[in-house]
């Protein structure tokens, strides 16, 4: 079965409204009678016959100008931050790891995590926590907590 309506009149339709648009005044409604385009030296629309799109044969030229060079800029900017996110990906994997080495030295595997499942927690093992979480080390942990949390959110499916 073929799809009811091709495709490509909608795609051919935004790109004509965005070729447009890079001539237009951001103000100025692109569907009018004639091309829209802006002409600074005159202070007012074109409005020749819109025979490109939506725009006259030498307007449509300045439009695809303007717009590969957007294209390109885009383009650039993506690729500059690829590589800065690329310089910055090893050191935060390490810096993920360090973080990790020094929550586990903070909080150590309890030999009572079975009391996790149960509920139950030994009185002693509960002292020894305590003094063992002294104010400083739970400030330092919710520290290490909030950086975790950021660094693995930065890295998404790189922090492994
Ligand atoms: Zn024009």
């Amino acid at each position: 079965m073929t799809h009811p309506t091709p495709l490509t009149p909608p795609v051919t339709l935004l790109r004509e409204r965005a070729l447009a648009r890079t001539v237009a005044l951001w103000s100025s409604p692109l569907d009018g009678d004639g091309c829209p385009a802006w002409i600074e030296s005159t202070d007012r629309e074109c409005g020749k016959p819109q025979t490109v799109g939506l725009l006259c044969p030498r307007h449509a030229k300045v439009a695809e100008r303007r717009f590969a060079a957007e294209v390109a800029k885009r383009q650039a900017e993506s690729e500059k931050r690829a590589a800065e996110r690329a310089r910055l990906l090893p050191i935060k994997q390490a810096r993920l790891a360090q973080v990790e080495a020094e929550m586990a030295r903070l909080d150590p595997p309890r030999p009572a995590d079975r009391a996790a499942y149960t509920g139950y927690v030994h009185p002693s093992i509960t002292k020894k926590r305590r003094r063992f979480l002294s104010d400083s080390r739970v400030s330092r942990m919710a520290a290490l907590v909030e950086e975790h949390r950021s660094l693995t959110a930065w890295l998404g499916g790189d922090a492994a």
